[in-house]
């Protein structure tokens, strides 16, 4: 390993080691520099020490405290190459009984680092790295300037790719039910397999995921959906009974075959909501959760009629009412519901250039001009993960050049749902100035609310105006 550490780490290790304090790199970072993964950057930097909270903080008059664990925060002033994250330094703890799957009862400071890793998680998590930078400035070498702690063997699990918790995995996950999600994120993120008996154990205590609060479920979740892999990553929730926990919505997908004379369906709903995921040309995690979760609604309005086809009417606006439910069991914001439930519902748009304007123009007002591309994106996943060849028809390269030019294009008087000759005969006029003079005022209307376009309305105000 041969290493620059950034220089405000290089400060930490330094400021905690020159007041005698040991201090340890821990966490993601280890691996990725174990990897050799390290040649891009690491952004998130982990800590342990023996220094007390207060004493982290006497060092570091930026640093905040804002937990009963142990953790200080040092805020990075390094936005380039540290993406302005936090460093979290936390002391070195062993923890006692657990409560509620995911609360220790007790914790207490230690200053053996091994009673700190065997603590934590997953061996390849449990590894801890002695440096010492003032002996190197430039540069961290395992040839004299790093020592590596690590009694469970956890650099021989980053070789052979394996997670595997530290200690006896039925009682980890008893003590933290996290561990499950985040054994699945790990794996999913850095391509690993899950030791057979690490994975059993997470089958028999998949159901205490439900005492976890969502919110911690999401974070993990959110993890899954952004990492290179997604695809596998659910498969992977799937396989360990997790799936049917977080999200039964999209477990009863599985087994629903969308057959009959009429449609030659190579996957069942399940299947294809996975691959529309995989397939899905966007790196925005929400946009992919939309994309996982787009034929929600097929469960509940699946049909078999007489003629044996089977049918999913409705399935987008039940599709949007599921996600609402579903958006605030993982605790979305705002902003991230109304995305996610304008992609679901306004999924099955039709793809023609030859639509008027005005219809052009109601599908940019329903899907929101700032999600076109996302449900563009999502409508190309939908066909790869169907079993089409072809990302993008060109009558969807046609259609996208008609929404831009309506983006372009102004409203105007002739996209109103009446016109001249409605006037007239409404109101018994001759053609003239008073026709011109209604019909401005009725697109006056509609531009300050679209959803006055329609022809009824529009009829009854033309008495009106008269
Ligand atoms: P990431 O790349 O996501 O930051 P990480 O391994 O650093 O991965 P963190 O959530 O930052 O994950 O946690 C830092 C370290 O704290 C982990 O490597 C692990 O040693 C320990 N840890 C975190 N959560 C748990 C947990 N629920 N149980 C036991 N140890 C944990
Ligand atoms: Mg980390």
């Amino acid at each position: 390993m041969n290493y620059t550490l950034p220089t405000e780490v290089k400060n930490i290790l330094n400021k905690l080691q020159q007041s005698n304090f040991q201090i340890y790199i821990v966490g993601g970072a280890v691996r990725d520099l174990l990897m050799g993964s390290a040649s891009r950057r690491i952004s998130d930097w982990d800590f342990t020490t023996d220094a007390k909270p207060e004493e982290i903080l006497k060092l570091f008059p930026d640093g905040f405290y804002d937990n009963k664990f142990g953790t200080v925060g040092i805020p990075s002033k390094d936005t380039k190459h540290l993406g302005g994250g936090i460093f979290e330094i936390t002391t070195m703890r062993k923890e006692g009984v657990y409560k509620d799957h995911r609360h220790p009862v007790e914790v207490s400071w230690t200053d053996q680092i091994e009673e700190d890793l065997a603590r934590r998680d997953f061996t390849i998590n449990a590894i801890a790295l002695h440096c010492y930078p003032e002996l190197d400035k430039s540069c961290l070498s395992t040839t004299g300037s790093i020592n590596i702690v690590d009694p469970f063997n956890g650099q021989d699990d980053i070789k052979n790719k394996i997670i595997r918790s530290v200690g006896e995995p039925d009682k980890r996950f008893k003590e933290d039910a996290l561990r499950l999600m985040r054994a699945i994120r790990l794996a999913s993120e850095l391509e690993f397999e899950i030791d057979p008996k690490t994975h059993s154990a997470i089958l028999e205590n998949a159901t205490l995921l439900k005492e976890i609060a969502f919110e911690r479920i999401h974070d993990e979740l959110f993890k899954i959906l952004v990492s290179g892999s997604p695809y596998i990553g659910m498969i992977k929730l799937r396989e360990a009974g997790i799936l049917q926990i977080i999200l039964p919505e999209l477990e009863k997908c599985f087994g629903i075959v969308q057959k009959g004379p009429k449609h030659d369906r190579i996957y069942d709903i399940g299947e294809h909501s996975l691959l529309t995921l995989k397939h899905t040309p966007s790196t925005d995690p929400l946009v992919r959760f939309a994309a996982l979760l787009h034929d929600i609604g097929k469960t509940k309005t699946v049909k078999t009629e007489p003629d044996g086809n089977v049918t999913f009417y409705n399935h987008d606006v039940v599709g949007g009412k599921l996600v609402l439910d579903i958006a605030k069991r993982f605790n979305l914001s705002n902003k991230q519901t109304d995305k996610l439930y304008r992609l679901v519902r306004w999924h099955l748009f039709t793809v023609d250039e030859r639509q008027t304007d005005s219809a052009i123009r109601r599908f940019i007002k329903n899907v929101g001009i700032e999600n076109i591309e996302d449900m563009i994106a999502l409508r190309i996943g939908d066909r790869l993960g169907g079993g089409t060849q072809k990302a993008v028809s060109w009558r969807m390269e046609e259609f996208q050049k008609r929404i831009k030019e309506v983006l372009k294009k102004p409203f105007t008087i002739s996209d109103l749902k009446v016109n001249g000759n409605d006037v007239m005969k409404e109101l018994n006029l001759k053609p003239g100035p008073k026709v011109g003079e209604i019909l401005q005022k009725l697109f006056e209307e509609v531009l300050e609310n679209s959803s006055k376009n329609n022809k009824d309305y529009l009829i009854q105000r033309i008495q009106q105006l008269h």
